[in-house]
């Protein structure tokens, strides 16, 4: 028999990592070289299917803005969410310091076992990487080495909102970490 759920799902992370991208990559599979920033937070639904357990999946996405003066607000959105993505840019060092201090901040602040991804966008861009995945892969072992009581492991990706390369796998990984009952 098949199966239904409904996740919320918030996406963290400087501004201008691709966020909004990424996000329509995968409701609309679409890509705007101009996108314009986003405002406070954008609301955007898709759902999936997974077959191996006939479950299909519904994410709430709130999609919110990176900037400085939004930040007080992300409490809001991460408060009651199941899952969220921590958004970096490969291309940006910084904005991998920023999307550890969004995993600090979650495992302190977010329910227990949301389900949380590491995601570098714009891997269509490695000539100018300045993060590999490699770090990445230390970052987390570290991490979760340190990390006391049930906190979930984290999930590590890269992926391209441009070329669309990635994007779906992300979510359809975090669909599978998610508990179906
Ligand atoms: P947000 O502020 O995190 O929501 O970032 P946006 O989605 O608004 O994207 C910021 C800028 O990065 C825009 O100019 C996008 O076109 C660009 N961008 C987003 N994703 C990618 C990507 O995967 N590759 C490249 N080359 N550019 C991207
Ligand atoms: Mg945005």
């Amino acid at each position: 028999t098949s199966r239904f759920a409904q996740f919320k799902l918030v996406l963290l992370g400087e501004s201008a990592v691709g966020k909004s991208s990424i996000v329509h990559r995968f409701v609309k599979n679409t890509f705007d070289e101009l996108r314009e920033s986003t405002i406070g937070a954008a609301f955007l639904t898709q759902t999936i299917t997974i077959p191996e357990t006939d479950t299909t999946i519904k994410f709430e996405i709130w999609d919110t803005a990176g900037q400085e003066r939004y930040k007080s607000l992300a409490p809001m959105y991460y408060r009651n969410a199941n899952a969220a993505l921590c958004v970096y840019d490969i291309t940006s060092r910084v904005s991998f310091n920023r999307a550890q201090d969004w995993i600090k901040e979650l495992r302190k602040q977010a329910p227990e076992g949301i389900v949380i991804a590491l995601v570098g966008n714009k891997s269509d861009l490695s000539d100018n990487r300045e993060v590999e995945l490699s770090e990445v892969e230390e970052y987390v072992e570290q991490y979760n080495s340190e990390a006391t009581g049930g906190g979930s492991t984290i999930i590590i990706a890269e992926c391209s909102a441009k070329t669309g390369d990635g994007v779906l796998e992300v979510f359809n990984r975090i669909g599978r970490a998610l508990p179906v009952e």
